[in-house]
């Protein structure tokens, strides 16, 4: 099974990154490689397909 991620434009920094889908499948979790700023995005029920987010 591939490993699911998802590009992340962080506003804070203006610095993309990948953050990566959590073990248990639940929830894409990573973090601003600049100011630590920790993020969240939930996978929901019939699943977005957005592979690109941005955080302010
Ligand atoms: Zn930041």
């Amino acid at each position: 099974m591939e490993k699911k991620f998802i590009s992340v434009l962080f506003r804070c920094c203006q610095v993309y990154n990948r953050i990566y889908i959590n073990k248990e499948g639940t929830a894409y979790a990573g973090r601003c490689p600049k100011c630590l700023k920790s993020v969240r995005f939930k996978v929901g029920e019939g699943g977005t397909d957005a592979r690109f987010f941005e955080v302010y």
